[in-house]
């Protein structure tokens, strides 16, 4: 089974999106990962976990499948 990790890539707080203000968190907003790559705006932690895990990361990886 693969690694779920992926190096230079993960998700800052599980996904939540802290308030501009500093105070709290925000419901709706992009997923961000380390790396800079960013999601559509979403509505859930959970949305933004799953963004990263089953889109960006894949995508990562099929990236570097191919440039081999
Ligand atoms: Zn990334």
């Amino acid at each position: 089974m693969e690694s779920t990790r992926l190096a230079g890539h993960s998700l800052p707080n599980e996904g939540r999106i802290k308030d501009p203000s500093g105070y709290g968190w925000l419901v709706v907003g992009p997923a961000t990962c380390s790396c800079g790559a960013q999601s559509e705006p979403l509505t859930t932690d959970n949305a933004r976990k799953r963004w990263h895990r089953d889109v960006h990361k894949a995508a990562v990886r099929a990236a570097q499948e191919t440039s081999r």
